[in-house]
């Protein structure tokens, strides 16, 4: 094959529909931005939002803000915009808490709802390399109802699912190497073996389409923070199918944190619990009204893109830009030792491209800080890992083209050897969250 030119790149850009909506974002000049798996980058809309919000709504409004300002709907419809991104209907998903307390959540739910009917069901099935917060949570639910959490490999999950397992509990791309699970294809089979299916969707809602309802998934969780581009810490979300929903409403079922917001009448401060309706008793504290109105301006970078073919044409271009990218890699940083990670089947990857080192042919730490140093924005993870997101909605592919200049010059020149690029006394918040 023929070398890719720069040329060709800006070429792809000029033609490409979904180029005016990096107009949404600031990012600092020179930079090229390949992290957004990991932290998504500042909407221009955000900084003025969260101003309004401040010296306005909480400035001046004071308490009454919380409902003239409507803080107090805020999580459901945050929720709403989210649940158009993730194959869900209005009023089925929250904007609430963190993804970890989220799953706590569901997963508690899911067990209980399982276990109930069948306590010889012990077992919570999960991927062996799933983040590792996901199997603490799952860890800690698991010692409290005297289950086990048996942990497979990708290919070895179905093999898995048999009537000993209450929950298969999966995070639909993984976080290292960018792999995307068939969701309706696990959940069948959960289901089949009498199972429930929970799935952690931090790296695909707003990464990719997803089809909860479609897929027949029982319950969700996702982030608001990387490819929703909801701030750091921003709220994440949790969503239940109405068929479940319906159930918790018909038995008066709790989810495990019971807090005052997800009463079904939290102002008239009565001492008992009574679950408020539907998603809403998933709701726990005070919602954070300045967060989600960052979170907000996130989503809403999102379905921006409706107008231009929406996730659909989102997921073409992400496809576009990563294999560009390891069509770059494979021209022009040969001979070093760098393998692909991320399957290479469209059907198969979410939106970020992962390299692998074998420490023994070099240090792919060091590679990565040489890359920042230059502007060039991925992350490493150990311990060879070089993970590159390539999000469609600021990404062009000429900057795609410039990122694996950068990496070929780092690797020809050997300039990752110098030492300060292998220094790792500072561990930076690349290196410690995904
Ligand atoms: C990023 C991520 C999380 C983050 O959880 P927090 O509660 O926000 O820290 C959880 N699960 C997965 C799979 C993730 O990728």
């Amino acid at each position: 094959m023929s070398d890719i030119t720069r040329l060709a790149c800006q070429a792809l850009d000029a033609q490409d529909s979904l180029a005016p909506l990096r107009g949404q974002f600031s990012l600092p000049a020179g930079m090229l931005y390949l992290d957004g798996n990991s932290l998504g980058p500042l909407p221009s809309a955000t900084a003025a939002r969260v101003q309004a919000v401040v010296t306005g709504e909480w400035g001046q409004g004071l308490i009454s803000s919380w409902n003239s300002a409507g803080w107090i709907d805020r999580p459901r419809l945050v929720g709403d915009k989210i649940a158009r991104l993730i194959g869900a209907g209005p009023g089925e998903v929250v904007a609430v808490d963190s993804t970890s307390i989220n799953l706590y959540k569901v997963l508690a739910v899911a067990l209980a709802l399982v276990r109930e009917g069948a306590p010889g069901r012990r077992r919570i099935v999960s991927e062996r390399d799933n983040f590792p917060t996901d199997l603490y949570i799952a860890e800690s639910l698991a010692r409290q109802h005297g289950c086990d959490l048996t942990l497979a490999g990708a290919d070895e999950i179905e093999a898995q699912l048999d009537d000993s397992v209450a929950v298969l509990m999966l995070t639909q791309v993984n976080y290292r190497t960018g792999r995307l699970l068939d969701m309706a294809a696990l959940t069948a089979r959960a289901h089949a073996a009498g199972a429930l299916a929970v799935w952690d969707l931090a790296h695909s809602a707003g990464a990719l389409p997803v089809d909860l309802r479609g897929a027949g998934a029982d319950f969700a969780v996702g982030c608001g923070y990387k490819y929703l581009n909801g701030g750091p810490g921003a709220p994440a979300f949790v969503w239940v199918h109405p068929r479940h929903a319906a159930r918790m409403d018909a038995e008066a079922r709790w989810q495990p944190l019971s807090g005052w917001m997800g009463h079904a009448t939290p102002f008239d401060f009565t001492p008992g619990y009574q679950p408020g309706a539907g998603i809403g008793r998933f709701i726990c504290g005070t919602p954070s009204a300045i967060s989600l109105a960052a979170l907000e301006c996130g989503v809403d970078t999102l379905l921006a893109a409706e107008a231009c073919g929406g996730l659909a044409a989102l997921r073409r271009k992400s496809l576009a830009l990563s294999d560009l990218f390891i069509a770059l890699v494979e021209q022009r940083c040969a001979g070093h030792g760098l393998q692909v990670q991320t399957p290479r089947e469209h059907a198969r990857r979410g939106s970020q491209v992962s390299l692998y080192l074998d420490p023994a042919d070099g240090d792919a730490y060091a590679m990565v800080q040489a890359l920042i140093e230059r502007g060039v924005i991925g992350d490493f993870r150990a311990p060879g890992i070089l993970r590159f997101g390539l999000t469609p909605l600021y990404l062009g592919f000429a900057e795609v083209w410039d990122a694996v200049d950068h990496f070929a010059q780092v690797l020809a020149s050997g300039q990752w050897r110098e030492p300060r690029f292998s220094r790792r006394s500072r561990p930076s918040h690349r290196t410690t969250v995904t």
